[in-house]
């Protein structure tokens, strides 16, 4: 792998981290191995900023021609669940990548951890300390000031070794003892005094049942378990840079010069009106403020991918904003353009009536139907066409209309014409009112020279509407997410609930829409649709024949923007 990289051929427009590992390659680091993983604790589903990581860890694999694991980080039983497991696998999947046969568990690892633990209590490096976690946090000093001394750091090797064996036989209750490093109370580092390497959890295991009773801490089994398993490039987010220097040091307790996995740090992805902390997005949940963890309005991938979001339109957002090491909050608005140009690409255009008006076309038969084409993308030269029913009776936007329009309104209004897209042009001859003076129906006439190849069709008018078949159409119901956050930073406003800064209009349901029967037969959850005029559009799981649901993905253009011009 390293010697097929030269110089002259080496790879242009490298990210840091890439830059590091294809600098260790040429080295010929491990053997001139690469081995990456993502190591996701099974405690809630994956987000967006999982996404960032997946894409790092699995694409620096891939381009180097390395391999990626899966690791599952379960070393804490009370929040993990196999229902985290089998989402994390779909997400990663849907995302686009695979770690073949390579899917491990910290768990796994139990056994060599705790051998590891005894060996060092053992060599005198760990004690079992019978102070609560209150007591040992009171004694950790502060960054200038050196902490105190555990009254246990120099018990016997004896009493530790028989302490620690009773605490995993479940002898002692949970918080009655921890095992922790006996490195240095006075070190600058806060995390080298005498860092937990163990507790007590009694709670059973979603994999290993009830057999352990003492679980080890992130600190004493990240570093261990990527070496156990080969990893070279542990790459992570950069809240784990002052964990570096303690990932280090217990490796080095296995590791030597031929191989020793090493720790990189990327800035996380934070997205405004977002909140990204699986903790508050669990609460979201629990509390039913949003209808799961796959709500369209969550952040989460399975949300996105409800929503209509391509993995195509998140990886290229993600290849945007970039890795670097240096936090920031990246725009939504980012992640939302990627999204409208990806579906300007795929997205099927159909015609879909949100508030129908119907309108009666005097001149045209009563029972004739008539197909007419219509362009399935007009980006996609290959994407071809389908058919689109034209008869007496239709629906328009009741917006596209007005009595008394403004100059510059190119909708339709009395004595006016417009174009129905992919048909006829027509004018409106007679607005009907009923006892209220309420509009319920036009009257127009249609000029049937004007279709598509007919001599009349080169006739200008100004405006276009779209259109569906009053009789052939389909009812729908449509919902319209916003942004789920009414502030740009959640976490910033640190004097409020982050509940009370939810957007209450986040999820508005309209119901009875008028679909183009061809949408009706085609509409698949996860299939990329535009409702021509409207915005994207994608079938939600919960729909079916008879009750079609729609999911509106995102509208065609961004009306905050718009807002904020003001
Ligand atoms: P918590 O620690 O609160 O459980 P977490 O979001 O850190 O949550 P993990 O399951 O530990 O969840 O994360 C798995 C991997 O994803 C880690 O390597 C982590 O650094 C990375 N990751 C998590 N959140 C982000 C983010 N916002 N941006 C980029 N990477 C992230
Ligand atoms: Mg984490």
């Amino acid at each position: 792998m390293a010697e097929e990289i030269k110089e002259e051929n080496a790879p242009k427009g490298l990210n840091f981290v890439e830059q590091m590992v294809y600098d260790d390659l040429q080295a010929g680091k491990n053997g001139g191995r690469l081995n990456t993983r993502f190591p996701p604790e099974p405690n809630g589903y994956l987000h967006i900023g999982h996404a960032k990581a997946i894409c790092m860890d699995f694409g620096v694999a891939e381009k180097f021609g390395g391999t990626c694991n899966l690791r599952f980080d379960d070393t804490n039983p009370v929040k993990e669940d196999v229902e985290y497991v089998d989402s994390i696998r779909e997400d990663i999947h849907w995302l686009g990548f695979d770690w073949g046969d390579r899917e491990y568990y910290a768990s796994d690892y139990f056994p060599q951890l705790y051998d590891l633990a005894i060996r060092m209590i053992k060599e005198g490096k760990a004690y079992v300390d019978d102070q609560t976690s209150e007591e040992i946090a009171a004694q950790k000093g502060t960054p200038t000031t050196a902490g105190i001394e555990s009254p246990y750091r120099s018990r016997s090797v004896e009493e530790n070794l028989d302490l620690f064996e009773r605490m995993n036989a479940g002898e002692f209750d949970e918080g009655a003892r921890v095992l922790r490093a006996k490195i240095d109370m006075a070190s600058p580092n806060m995390h080298f005094r005498d860092p937990i390497m163990y507790r007590i959890i009694k709670h059973p295991h979603h994999r290993t049942g009830t057999k352990w009773k003492v679980y080890p801490m992130y600190d004493f089994a990240h570093g261990q378990s990527d070496y156990f398993e080969g990893v070279t490039h542990s790459i992570c987010t950069l809240e784990f840079v002052v964990h570096r220097p303690l990932y280090e040091y217990f490796v080095k307790e296995l590791a030597d010069d031929t191989y020793c996995p090493r720790q990189i740090e990327f800035n996380r992805l934070n997205l405004t009106y977002t909140v990204m902390s699986k903790r508050k997005l669990l609460q979201l949940v629990k509390e039913g403020l949003v209808a799961g963890w796959d709500d369209p309005r969550m952040p989460t991938i399975s949300g996105m991918r409800r929503r209509g979001f391509t993995p195509r339109s998140i990886r290229n957002f993600i290849d945007r904003i970039g890795y670097t090491k240096y936090e920031a909050l990246n725009s939504v608005s980012l992640l939302e353009h990627a999204v409208r140009e990806d579906l300007n690409a795929v997205a099927t255009r159909v015609m879909a009536v949100m508030n129908p008006l119907k309108v009666v076309i005097t001149n045209y038969p009563e029972d004739k139907v008539q197909m007419v084409e219509m362009e399935n993308n007009p980006e996609d030269s290959t994407a071809g066409t389908h058919q689109m029913p034209f008869t007496r009776e239709i629906y328009i936007e009741r917006d596209d209309f007005m009595e008394n329009p403004p100059k510059k309104f190119f909708r339709l209004a009395p004595g006016g014409e417009v174009r129905l897209k992919g048909a006829y042009i027509i004018k409106c001859e007679d607005v009907i009112k009923d006892a209220e003076g309420n509009i319920v129906e036009l009257h127009c006439t249609y000029d049937p020279d004007t279709l598509s190849g007919m001599p009349g069709s080169m006739r200008k008018v100004k405006g276009t509407l779209h259109w569906v078949s009053a009789d052939k159409a389909v009812d729908a119901t449509a919902r319209i997410y916003d942004r789920l956050f009414n502030v740009e930073n959640p976490a910033a406003e640190t004097d409020k609930d982050f509940r009370e800064l939810l957007n209450p209009d986040s999820l508005k349901v309209v119901e009875g829409i008028k679909v183009e029967p061809f949408l009706a037969e085609n509409a698949e959850p996860g299939r990329p649709f535009q409702f021509q005029r409207i915005g994207y559009f994608t079938a939600d799981k919960d729909s079916k024949p008879g009750l079609l649901i729609f999911n509106r993905t995102i509208a065609l253009k961004d009306s905050w923007e718009k807002t904020k011009d003001k």
